[in-house]
């Protein structure tokens, strides 16, 4: 049996976002600065742009000691990629966020007081901000990336970016109806 196994014994949060606390301390006023770049972990965006995985994130944070646990706030930063929702050419978003979040003790009256789901919990002396940063880099994507706001899209005709046509480019049209009539009885001209 490992030393993870059978006693709900969790492992020790692990992953780019994941801050271990033991520097910073219990004394509250304690004050610690992180700033690190981390590797995007894998799908974190929307469905037009996301972060690459494994490209980088900056992480500027202020950890603070506070009486029922640790208070996490500053900003993340990164780089999404993605396409031009009307032309499909690449785009590139940079993507700050600042996030604010309270880490429990365990055993703290706040832990005792509240849902999980309510406040984070520390585990093992570390902080997991990937939720939190997760849902802020989510929410800051555009759901519609643009190359350019004025961005005119595809010809529908011929599916090139209207940008690189010239101004008088058309598609002649020709009324189904009368091409028939055209093919039956010949040009009418003759
Ligand atoms: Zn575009
Ligand atoms: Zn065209």
């Amino acid at each position: 049996m490992t030393a993870n196994g059978s006693h709900g014994h969790k492992h020790p949060p692990s992953g780019p976002f994941v801050i271990d606390t033991r520097e910073l301390g219990r004394r509250p006023g304690a004050m610690q600065e992180v700033r690190r770049t981390e590797a995007a972990p894998a799908d974190l965006g929307v469905e037009l742009i996301k972060l690459p995985p494994g490209s980088p994130i900056d992480l500027d944070l202020r950890m603070e000691s506070v009486a029922e646990g640790v208070l996490v706030s500053g900003a993340v930063s990164a780089t999404a990629s993605g396409e031009c929702g009307r032309c499909l050419d690449p785009v590139e978003e940079q993507v700050q966020v600042r996030i604010v979040e309270l880490f429990a003790y365990p055993g703290s009256t706040t832990d005792e007081t509240t849902d999980e789901d309510e406040i984070s919990r520390l585990v093992d002396d570390r902080v997991n901000l990937e939720p939190v940063s997760r849902n802020a880099i989510v929410l800051a994507l555009p759901l519609t990336p643009l190359c350019d706001p004025d961005c005119m899209g595809l010809c529908a005709g011929c599916g090139e970016r209207l940008e690189d046509l010239p101004e008088d480019h058309t598609h002649e049209q020709i009324d189904p109806r009368w091409a028939a009539l055209q093919e039956k009885f010949g040009n009418l001209d003759q």
